[in-house]
């Protein structure tokens, strides 16, 4: 688990000290050589590097400092929005770049965002929560529409959509089974929920925990026995420690 987190603050790191190297070059022209408006635009790209530098390191500190010590840290906050958001999409486009195979930078990614959602300490009510699950898990062969409205499974056990539903109706929270990530954000605007567990591969997951930063949501990874999008499952105990962790509710005794 840690060294699924070092890995992409590993390669955040390096690309902070790689942009470092870059901003003391600029201003090392600045000083020693060109002249004239030149060098006020090496100055002027300094400066901005050196702001993107300071705010990328306070996000990654932010981050390490939240992930070790389980809390937050409002005046952090900012900086670790901006890292989430805005660096991280380029710190895993560079290590694709470097050969890091891309499901690995995006679970740690997952990972990332997991525990500092957990951190948070969030506690909304039931009804404020919203599961989204892909398509993917229901039945290939089940002839029944449940993307507009859940409650057309017939709970008939052949896929894990039954214990979903049956999940979302225990805990009173929302189900929405959608079939990417536009109609998951078309749901996720008409329930304006305050939290969100989604359940995806790694690759929707990554691009949808970003796209509803900072809206505390956890990513649960869906398990792929047929290969990727067909027939697919998930860790239902994994579900609900999710939704309880986001409801403020402990586990039950032996859950996982
Ligand atoms: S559990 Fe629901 S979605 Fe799954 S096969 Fe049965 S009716 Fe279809």
């Amino acid at each position: 688990m840690l060294a699924r987190k070092r890995l992409i603050l590993g390669i955040a790191l390096s690309l902070l000290l790689a942009l470092t190297g870059f901003t003391a070059g600029l201003w090392h022209v600045f000083f020693h050589g060109l002249d004239g408006l030149s060098r006020l635009v090496f100055f002027g790209l300094g400066v901005f590097f050196a702001i993107v530098i300071l705010t990328a390191f306070l996000g990654l500190v932010g981050v390490v400092l939240i992930i070790l010590r389980h809390r937050p840290f409002p005046f952090l906050e900012r900086p670790v929005s901006i890292l989430i958001t805005r660096l991280l999409p380029l710190v895993m486009y560079l290590g694709r770049l470097f050969h890091v195979a891309k499901e690995k930078l995006e679970r740690s990614f997952i990972e990332i965002n997991n525990a500092l959602v957990r951190t948070r300490q969030v506690a909304v009510a039931p009804s404020r929560l919203l599961i989204l699950a892909p398509h993917c898990l229901q039945y290939s062969g089940c002839p029944h529409k449940i993307t507009m409205d859940v409650n057309n499974c017939r709970l008939c056990g052949r896929c894990q959509v039954k214990d979903l539903v049956l999940l979302a109706r225990e805990l009173g929270v929302n189900l929405a089974v959608v079939t990417g990530g536009t109609l998951a954000r078309k749901r996720v605007e008409e329930l304006r929920p305050r939290a969100v567990v989604a359940v995806a591969c790694e690759r929707d997951l990554t691009s949808g925990l970003q796209d509803v930063y900072p809206l505390p949501a956890l990513g649960i990874l869906n398990q792929r026995p047929y290969g990727p999008c067909v027939d697919t499952r998930v860790d239902i105990e994994r579900v609900r420690q999710a939704v309880l962790d986001l409801i403020g509710r402990p586990a039950a005794k032996g859950a996982v």
